[in-house]
């Protein structure tokens, strides 16, 4: 089980070799003016690949941690909050709103479609809301939402916070913070930045720098942005202890990215979960996401009748590959695929390959090199 597992669930995903070296670094002290140095240029690199006029920060703590976070800094007590879901993720964003005392309202969509602009439109122009939630990528069911167009909608109501979830997208799907109108995105470092798990990322634009201006002293203490703007600003500061060396996995990660070009790695997300629709679709799977949502990161596929998920999973892990279970009501009838961040056509082929060998083993009529010959034909036209 230790010894060359693929890991493709949706996160953590694979570590390249550069950004592991980093996390075994000798430790340095966070003061030492090397690793402030390291800090400052993994904040500004971040906001100007992200096209963030605001604050940008990179900290310590889980993609949950920011949700928190995005919360915490741009509502009160009372406020009502629209919560647009595609899925698990788009509600967990309700527990966290009903816990703080927000009015929650939810627009969510069937699971594998998307909630629209214009309903979203409708809904904002129905009563004041101080803020809204889209997903970029739900997780739980592969969708991706149209959070370019979103933002046209949401630059119509200038007193709405428009926050997006990118933690299954940001550095795989494009997203352009002030270029959308998005005024809160957030991310963490082991989904399509291919770091371990351990930070997280907040772009906070102007507007929601000024929301959190009005709203006074907050509860929270770790998560508010008073507490880490002067650290943000100048980073021999202290406020809590930067996770050293994942700033400088973080860091090397960015290059990577800068080095690929954003748009380009998102134009290798799409061709590859193309391909591997494609590739999943000619052995008798299908996804749950309809066509025209399929989000570039992951896939949720479902199986072909008869199909015993435990098994297949088990199977697909002695073949030396992880997937994922899925959630809510599709969990047994289909599995998650994770496929973002500096994942190779080489490793997408063995995850194939296991595939079509898992599923025959569990009794499905397939044809061996059948998924795996439909991805590279599909790759290379
Ligand atoms: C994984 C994920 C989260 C939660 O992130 P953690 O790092 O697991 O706390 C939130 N939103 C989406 C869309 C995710 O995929």
């Amino acid at each position: 089980m230790d010894k060359n597992v693929l890991v493709m669930i949706p996160g953590p995903t694979p570590v390249v070799d550069s950004i592991r070296t980093q996390m075994g670094r000798p430790i340095q002290a966070f003061g030492d003016p090397r690793f402030v140095a390291d800090y400052r240029a993994l904040i500004d690199d971040l906001g100007q690949l992200f096209n963030c006029s605001g604050v940008t920060f990179p900290l310590a703590g889980t993609g949950t941690l920011a949700m928190e976070m995005a919360i915490a800094n741009t509502t009160r007590r009372g406020d009502n909050v629209l919560i647009v879901s595609n899925g698990f993720f788009g509600d967990r964003f309700i527990d966290i709103c009903e816990r703080k005392g927000l009015n929650v309202d939810v627009l969510s969509a069937e699971w594998g479609d998307f909630v629209t602009p214009e309903q979203i439109d409708k809904k904002l122009s129905e009563k004041h809301y101080a803020a809204m939630t889209v997903t970029h990528v739900d997780t739980s069911t592969a969708v991706v939402a149209p959070i370019a167009e979103i933002g046209e909608v949401a630059k119509k109501y200038p007193d709405t916070v428009y926050i997006v979830d990118g933690v299954a997208a940001t550095a795989g799907e494009y997203a352009d913070v002030d270029g959308m109108h998005i005024d809160l995105m957030f991310t963490a470092s082991q989904k399509a930045f291919g770091v371990c798990s351990g930070m997280f990322i907040v772009w906070a634009g102007k507007k929601a720098l000024e929301r959190r201006k009005t709203l006074g002293t907050i509860p929270e203490y770790y998560v508010d942005f008073d507490k880490w703007l002067p650290i943000m600003e100048n980073t021999s500061k202290y406020f809590a202890t930067p996770a050293v060396n994942l700033v400088w996995a973080l860091k090397e990660s960015v290059a990577i990215i800068k080095e690929e070009g954003l748009k380009a790695r998102a134009d290798r997300h799409r061709k590859n979960a193309d391909a591997i629709a494609k590739a999943v679709e000619s052995i008798g799977c299908t996804l749950l996401a309809k066509p025209g949502c399929r989000a570039s990161t992951l896939s949720v596929i479902l199986y072909p009748e008869g199909v015993d998920d435990a098994k297949f999973r088990a199977n697909m892990l002695q073949e030396g590959v992880v997937c994922a279970n899925s959630l809510g009501a599709y969990l047994g009838k289909s599995f998650r695929l994770g496929h973002m961040g500096n994942i190779t056509e080489n490793e997408i082929i063995v995850g194939l390959s296991a595939i079509e060998r898992s599923l025959k083993a569990c009794g499905a009529d397939v044809k061996l090199g059948t998924a795996v010959g439909t991805y590279l034909a599909e790759m290379h036209k």
